[in-house]
């Protein structure tokens, strides 16, 4: 293969390459991919994925138990197993793997299993030594996991490690109080852990609406997880009876089996040749790039968590296909709009949210006015479960222009996408409360938020 060249060269085989990939070659570009690890990256392994089929896991032991309420005739303590669990998670994936492999090989595309560096702005060198000569390049590497620097941080994990669990610790510290966090504070909990969240700053998920990450607070202590807010872990050490946690702020020391870090992603640009081929990077070392996703030089471009623009795998779809139509498929404008993305947090139950939050809405307009609607869904009711739904809406301007959704309740995960439609069209808060119900279910609480 060495001397071979290709209209395009893409490094990683995550969500962004392998979307670049079958983008391009649907344009009838030669399209090369490197991919070292397994196909589909963090969000097929040790992302989204794996994430959501735990999710599912703890969201039913919830289910269960209002099922019992209900009348069904359940075991007081359903037992689950988690090797079957990790089984049929894993055959989910398998099935990913398999169907892009598929892909890759209808679409004409070239897999080279081996990491690659940039040895210019045209060619690629693999591991072997064999060099690509590339009409353009698209860097594709994704992110990693941070652990704080701090005395014992080898003692905790990091997600890749919870993925790698064959069963729920019993005493588990989480530290951070971002998506990832959350997210597997109440997975654990859901599926037998006691769950400690230490959480350094006020607030979880501080990009979030505050009212809404208060009444996500609220839920995880209810359901019996522990927050500690501003509450800084300053050291691990291993002791007789687990792992024994240092927090500073006053805060009574404690002992785990597992801490797992939820404290932040870096982009993964070491060791790609970027400094060899002049490719400029911030100062969080994620490459920059430009609202066309061109770095600072021509002929490489770079899409997904490695540019640190919201770190979401839709995103990282979109940036890649939007490039491609523009330099295969004759878009010349094709780009992606950063603006108004939806993103759901897969808390139990979840929390969606578009656009502006509160606070940001009144920084950027005069006139900003709420609306809200609390309520408890109906097999909550139904089954006496405590767990209540918080909605809210933002608006902005004497139009009342849609600027914000935020949804924390049952079904939010599903209900937010159409309505991130709707906001992204301009909606006003005259045209959602114009829009008729549809009784009885959760979504209609949107359109009657007062
Ligand atoms: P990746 O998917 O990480 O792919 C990068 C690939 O590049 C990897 O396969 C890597 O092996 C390869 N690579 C690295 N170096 C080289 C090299 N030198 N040469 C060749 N290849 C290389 N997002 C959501 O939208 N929804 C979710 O529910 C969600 N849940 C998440 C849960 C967790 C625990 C985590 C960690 C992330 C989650 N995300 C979620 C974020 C999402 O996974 C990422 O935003 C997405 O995977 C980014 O895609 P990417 O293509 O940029 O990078
Ligand atoms: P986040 O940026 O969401 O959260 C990081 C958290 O760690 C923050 O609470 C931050 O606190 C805290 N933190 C940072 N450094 C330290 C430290 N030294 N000590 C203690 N706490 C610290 O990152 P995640 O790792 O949770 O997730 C990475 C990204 O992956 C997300 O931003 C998101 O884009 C994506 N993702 C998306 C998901 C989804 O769509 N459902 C699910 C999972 C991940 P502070 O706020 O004070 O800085």
């Amino acid at each position: 293969m060495s001397g071979q060249s290709f209209d395009l060269v893409v490094l990683g085989g995550g969500s962004g390459g392998l979307a670049a990939c079958f983008r391009a070659a649907s344009h009838g570009a030669r399209v090369a991919m490197l991919e070292p690890a397994l196909l589909g990256g963090t969000c097929v392994n040790v992302g989204c994925v794996p994430k959501k089929a735990m999710w599912l896991a703890a969201d039913l032991v919830e289910r269960i138990a209002l099922a019992s309420a209900l009348g069904f005739d359940v075991p007081a303590a359903p037992r689950l197993s988690w090797p079957r669990l990790l089984q049929r998670r894993q055959q989910y994936i398998d099935g990913i793997h398999a169907s892009y492999r598929q892909r890759l090989q209808d679409s004409g595309v070239v897999h080279i299993a081996q990491r690659g560096r940039l040895r210019d702005a045209r060619t690629v060198e693999c591991e072997d030594g064999t060099r690509l000569h590339a009409g353009h390049i698209v860097i594709a590497t994704g992110s990693h996991a941070l652990k704080p620097d701090l005395p014992g941080a080898g003692l905790g994990g990091v997600s890749d490690d919870f993925f790698a669990l064959q069963a729920a610790p019993a005493r588990v510290a989480i530290v951070g109080g971002g998506y990832i966090a959350v997210e597997l504070a109440g997975v654990l909990h859901g599926l037998g852990s006691e769950v400690t969240l230490l959480v350094r700053g006020k607030e979880l998920l501080s990009q979030f609406d505050a009212e809404m990450t208060a009444q996500l607070a609220q839920n995880l202590r209810q359901q019996g997880i522990t927050v500690r807010f501003e509450c800084q872990l300053q050291a691990l050490e291993r002791r007789a009876g687990g792992i024994h946690a240092r927090l500073q702020g006053g805060a009574a020391d404690a002992l785990f089996d597992t801490v797992l870090f939820a404290t932040g992603r870096a982009p993964s640009t070491r060791g790609l040749g970027l400094e060899t081929a002049g490719v400029a990077l911030d100062d969080n070392g994620a490459i920059v790039v430009d609202a066309f996703q061109n770095t600072s030089v021509p002929g490489i471009s770079a899409i997904g968590d490695v540019t640190a623009q919201a770190m979401l795998t839709p995103v990282a779809v979109a940036a890649a296909r939007r490039l491609m139509d523009r330099l295969y498929g004759g878009q010349p404008e094709a780009r992606l709009d950063y603006d108004n993305i939806p993103s759901v947090v897969f808390s139990h139950p979840p929390l969606g949210s578009v656009g502006l939050s509160e606070a940001q809405a009144r920084g950027r307009f005069d006139t900003v006015t709420t609306y809200h609607s609390r309520f408890r869904p109906m097999l909550q009711a139904l089954g006496e479960g405590q767990t209540r739904s918080l909605f809210k809406m933002v608006c902005a301007g004497a139009d009342e222009k849609v600027v914000g959704i935020h949804l924390l309740g049952e079904g939010a995960d599903e209900i937010l996408q159409g309505f991130a439609v709707a906001l992204k069209a301009g909606v006003t808060r005259r045209q959602m409360a114009d829009t008729v119900a549809i009784h009885p279910t959760s979504a209609e609480e949107v359109v009657l938020m007062r």
